[in-house]
C-alpha cells in the first residue's frame, strides 16, 4: 500500500527521482567547474559544487575598489558560442542573461619606433592596415590568415574536442588526416617564431603574430608553430567582449547552474578526495565526508595530487613539466579618459626575444611588453564618472620564490615610463586607486600551482597536446577539468575541457549500464 501512496504525491516522487539520480561532486567553481556542473546537471545528475572562495569564477571573477571594477584575469573572449551552448543545452535563451559585443578594431598595437597599428576585425582592412604601415604585402597577410584557418580546422576536432587518452579518438577520419599530414606542414618541428619569420619580413609583424604564444603562457621562441592556431579565432572568427565584463560569464553560469538545481557550498575547501578500493567515493571537508558516485576536480592538477590525493601516486610525467608564465597586473582606477587607447592595447618591447630569454631565466626584462585593457570604453559603469578602469599587465615567470613585492615596486615605475613614452602623456597624476596582482597572490587566490596561469607551458611538442587526461587511469569515477588538464587553459579551451569531461562521464556510465544488462556468459 505504501508504493501507490508515494507515487500519488508528486513531491515525494520527485524526491525519489532525486534519490535515484547519480550524484556528482565538483571541486572548484572556476569556469570549467561551472560548465561541467551545468552539463552534468542537464544530463540528469544531481550535482554539488564546493568552492574555497566566497564567490565563484576563479580566474574569471571581479575585483572592485573605490568605484572601479576590473576582471581579475581573462579579458578577451573568443568562441562566445561555447558559452551560449551551455544555456541552449538547458533550454534557455542566452540573450536573457548577457550580451557580448564584437570588437573592431580588436587590438591597438604601439611600437617603440612610434608606429601604431589597428588589428581590425575585417581581414581585408587588417591586411590593408599592415600593408600601409609596414613593408608587408596585403596578400602575404591574407594567405597567412588562411594558413591559420587550415591548421585550426585540421587540429580542432581531435586535439580540442576529444580526449587524447581514449583509443577511439584515433579511429576518426580527422585523426587519419592529421596522421597523414606532413609534420613540417603541421608545424611540429619548428617554432612559432621561425614559422612567422619565414612568412613576414617586417619584425613588427613577426612580433605581432608571435604574441599569440602568450595566450597560453608559452614562449614563441620555443613553442611549436602548430600553436599558431591560437591566433585563428581572433583573426578569422572575431574577438568579443562581454558588455557587463568577463566575470558576467561566470556569474551567469552560476545563476544557470542554480536554476538547474546544482547545489553550491562557497567558502568551503575540499581537503581530500576519498578513495576506497581504487574508486573515488566522496570528498572530505573539515573532517566530514560527502559521498557521491562521481568526483570532478577543477583544482589545478599539481595541487590536486599534492593536497587532495596525497596518498596516491602522482603522474610525474604530467606534473613535473615546465609551468606556464604568470603576470604582474596593476588594476588602476584612472580619473581621466585616454582617447589614445582602445579597449585592448599592446605596447610592444623593443626586443621580444630578450623579453622571453629573461622569463626563461626566471627574471623580467628591462623593457617588457605592456598590455592595457580598458573595459570601461565599452561599459562606463566599470569606472568612476569621467574615469577609466585600466588593467595593466606584463608577462613574468611563474613563482619560484622571487621577491615579487620588489618587482612590483620596480615595474610600476618601468611600466608607467613606457606608457608615458608610447601614448605621449604622463599618466601618473591620474592614477587614483590601485590593486596589484602577482604570481604568489594568483597562486593563493585561485590555488594555481606556482601562480602559473595555464598549468603546464606548451613549449614542447609533447607538452602542447599531452596534458593530464580528463580522467584518472588509477582511480575509478575520478575526472578532471580546467586549464591545467587537457586540452589546456584559456576560457574557450576550459569550456571544451568541461565538455570532454561531461561526455566521458556520460559514456563511461552508459558503457557500464550496457555491460550490466548483457546476459551472463554461459
Ligand atoms: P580557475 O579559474 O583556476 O578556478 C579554479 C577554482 O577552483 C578556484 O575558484 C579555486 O578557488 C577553486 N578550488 C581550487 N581548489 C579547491 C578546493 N580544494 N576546494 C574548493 N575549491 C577549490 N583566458 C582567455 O580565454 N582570455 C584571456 O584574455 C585570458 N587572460 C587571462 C589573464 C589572466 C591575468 C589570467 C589569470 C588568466 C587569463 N586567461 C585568459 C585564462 C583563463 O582565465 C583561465 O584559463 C581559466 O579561467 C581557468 O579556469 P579553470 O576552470 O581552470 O579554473
Amino acid at each position: 500500500t505504501r508504493i501507490p501512496q508515494l507515487f500519488s504525491n508528486p513531491f515525494k516522487s520527485c524526491q525519489i527521482a532525486a534519490i535515484m539520480k547519480k550524484s556528482v561532486i565538483v571541486i572548484g567553481a572556476g569556469i570549467a567547474g561551472l560548465a561541467a556542473a551545468i552539463r552534468l546537471s542537464a544530463q540528469g545528475y544531481q550535482v554539488t559544487v564546493f568552492e574555497s572562495n566566497p564567490t565563484v569564477g576563479g580566474k574569471v571573477s571581479w575585483i572592485k575598489q573605490d568605484g572601479y571594477q576590473w576582471g581579475l584575469g581573462a579579458s578577451l573572449l573568443t568562441f562566445p558560442e561555447l558559452v551560449d551552448e551551455l544555456f541552449e543545452l538547458c533550454g534557455k535563451r542566452p540573450s536573457d542573461y548577457y550580451e557580448y559585443i564584437r570588437l573592431d578594431p580588436i587590438t591597438k598595437y604601439f611600437y617603440e619606433d612610434g608606429t601604431t597599428l589597428n588589428a581590425y576585425a575585417d581581414k581585408n582592412k587588417l591586411a590593408g592596415e599592415i600593408a600601409e604601415k609596414t613593408k608587408e604585402k596585403k596578400e602575404t597577410v591574407l594567405s597567412y590568415l588562411q594558413y591559420l584557418h587550415e591548421i585550426f580546422d585540421l587540429t580542432e576536432h581531435t586535439f580540442l574536442r576529444k580526449s587524447l587518452h581514449r583509443w577511439n579518438t584515433y579511429l576518426t577520419q580527422n585523426a587519419a588526416d592529421i596522421f597523414f599530414t606532413n609534420p613540417m606542414k603541421m608545424g611540429l618541428f619548428r617554432t612559432i617564431h621561425k614559422k612567422n619569420e619565414s612568412v613576414f619580413k617586417d619584425k613588427r609583424i613577426v612580433q605581432l603574430f608571435d604574441r599569440y604564444a602568450t595566450y597560453n603562457g608559452s614562449n614563441p621562441y620555443k613553442a611549436p608553430s602548430v600553436l599558431n592556431i591560437i591566433a585563428h579565432p581572433e583573426f578569422n572568427r572575431g574577438g568579443y567582449i562581454m558588455k557587463d565584463g568577463m566575470p558576467s560569464i561566470t556569474q551567469n553560469l552560476y545563476k544557470l547552474a542554480q536554476e538547474m538545481g546544482v547545489v553550491f557550498h562557497l567558502n568551503t575547501t575540499v581537503d581530500e578526495i576519498v578513495v576506497q578500493h581504487k574508486k573515488a567515493v566522496g570528498v572530505k571537508v573539515a573532517g566530514a565526508v560527502y559521498r557521491a558516485d562521481t568526483i570532478v576536480c577543477n583544482m589545478d592538477i599539481n595541487f590536486a595530487y599534492s593536497k587532495l590525493l596525497s596518498h596516491h601516486k602522482e603522474p610525474v610525467r604530467y606534473t613535473r613539466q615546465e609551468k606556464s608564465t604568470s603576470v604582474i597586473i596593476f588594476y588602476w582606477g584612472m580619473k581621466k579618459k585616454f582617447p589614445q587607447l582602445d579597449v585592448h592595447n599592446i605596447l610592444f618591447s623593443s626586443d621580444y626575444e630578450q623579453e622571453f630569454r629573461a622569463i626563461s631565466r626566471g627574471e623580467i626584462s628591462k623593457d617588457p611588453t605592456v598590455y592595457i585593457f580598458v573595459s570601461s570604453k565599452v561599459n562606463p559603469d566599470h569606472a568612476a564618472p569621467d574615469g577609466e578602469n585600466w588593467f595593466t599587465l606584463i608577462n613574468v615567470p611563474h613563482d619560484n620564490g622571487q621577491d615579487w613585492e620588489a618587482y612590483v615596486e620596480k615595474y610600476r615605475h618601468i611600466m608607467t615610463e613606457k606608457i608615458n613614452r608610447l601614448i605621449g602623456e604622463d599618466i601618473r597624476p591620474y592614477i587614483s586607486t590601485e590593486v596589484v596582482n602577482h604570481p604568489q597572490k594568483i597562486r593563493e587566490v585561485t590555488q594555481s600551482y606556482m601562480g602559473a596561469l595555464y598549468g603546464n607551458s606548451s613549449n614542447k611538442v609533447m607538452s602542447s597536446f599531452l596534458r593530464h587526461p580528463n580522467f584518472s587511469s588509477d582511480i575509478k569515477d575520478l575526472y578532471f577539468c580546467g586549464g591545467s588538464v587537457h586540452p589546456g587553459g584559456g576560457v574557450p579551451v576550459c569550456l571544451l575541457s568541461a565538455k570532454i569531461t561531461a561526455d566521458l562521464i556520460q559514456s563511461d556510465n552508459e558503457k557500464r549500464k550496457q555491460h550490466k544488462s548483457l546476459p551472463a556468459a554461459t
